[in-house]
């Protein structure tokens, strides 16, 4: 049997426009690293002809495509984990499709490795995406770094293009959690990360799979993920309220006895009273992105349903 060194793990979601120029300037790039490799594309459910040119991938390249096929959509980071669970090679590299971050920046990836590297995070250069991307982007990144554990430290954690020794990718598909964020993960069993910079290019075919909604979606899941802390700052939060408000509790006392009974300031009342429950009903919110979560988990659902393989016999 084909024994790889290089696993590349690429999520597909509704991309017909990209496929054939992934599987040439994929091959084109790993075929000059001259490394055994395997290419290992996930179908998270794609509507469009995705699934017919997938599988046409393996008969023009037994040796190396293999597609796993999911009876639905279960997300990026669902599909890439599937990949990794069936990754052969000593070593994986993800990439997304449209090949925005490079497939060409792969040999310096390769480079990081060697030098001993286990886990190799990139961060894009002069980033070519929408403005309220970048602006989502930057504001999450800041939000990020000041409450997640420092362990997960890195500039970008958005750039898909990485490279994981295959200890670390089976410590991350150990978890079996069914909501992650795989850059992350992989940062909680980093022994010698590393971080390089790569190119970024404009999405040129297709279109993206993020709308406005899911991607906000997606940054709630990285930091209720990864952090406890917009719990505990809602903790210290209701703290301050209530040390305010008996404060003002005694103030309004002391003034019903020097001044007598009042009852203007309705408004201001009213506008206090729905300040206040505007932060109960955010509290909520919040605390009910974790307990959804626990729900789920606790759930004896699979994280995702391979339909199934296709690959050379
Ligand atoms: N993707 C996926 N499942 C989804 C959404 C996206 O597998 O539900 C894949 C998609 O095919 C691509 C990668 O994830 O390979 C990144 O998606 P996209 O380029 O649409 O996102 P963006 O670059 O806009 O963040
Ligand atoms: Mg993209």
């Amino acid at each position: 049997m084909h024994k790889p060194e290089i696993s590349i793990v690429v999520p597909i979601h509704n991309e017909q426009e990209v496929i054939e120029s992934l599987y040439e300037r994929l091959t084109k790039v790993m075929d000059s690293l001259a490394r055994p490799y395997e290419v290992i594309l996930v179908n998270d459910g794609s509507t469009d002809n995705s699934a017919t040119l997938l599988n046409d991938l393996v008969k023009r390249r037994p040796k190396e495509f293999r597609i796993i096929h999911f009876n639905g959509n279960y997300g990026q980071h669902m599909a890439i984990m599937a990949g990794f669970e069936n990754m052969r090679g000593e070593v994986a590299i993800m990439l997304d499709a449209d090949m925005q971050t490079p497939p060409e920046e792969i040999p310096k990836l390769m480079a990081a490795i060697d030098e001993g590297h286990d886990v190799v995070n990139s961060f894009r250069l002069n980033r070519q995406d929408h403005l309220w991307r970048k602006f989502v982007s930057k504001a999450h990144n800041i939000i990020r770094k000041k409450i997640t554990p420092a362990r997960i430290k890195m500039e970008d954690e958005g750039s898909m293009l990485r490279a994981y020794r295959r200890n670390i990718v089976k410590q991350m598909t150990a978890t079996g959690e069914k909501s992650t964020f795989i850059t992350a993960l992989a940062m909680i069993y980093a022994v010698n990360p590393t971080e390089i910079g790569v190119k970024h290019e404009e999405r040129s075919l297709g279109t993206s799979s993020y709308s406005l909604y899911k991607l906000i979606r997606y940054n709630f899941d990285m930091l209720t993920n990864f952090s406890l802390v917009p719990l505990q700052m809602f903790t210290l939060l209701g703290i301050g309220v209530s040390a305010f408000s008996i404060l003002f509790v005694i103030y309004l006392f002391i003034r019903r006895l020097i001044v007598g009974p009042e009852a203007e300031g309705v408004f201001t009342l009213f506008a206090i009273a729905f300040f206040i429950m505007g932060l109960i009903l955010l509290g909520l919110g919040i605390i009910g992105e974790y307990v959804g979560r626990i729900y789920q988990e606790s759930q004896k659902r699979p994280r995702f349903v391979i339909q199934k393989i296709v690959e050379a016999e």
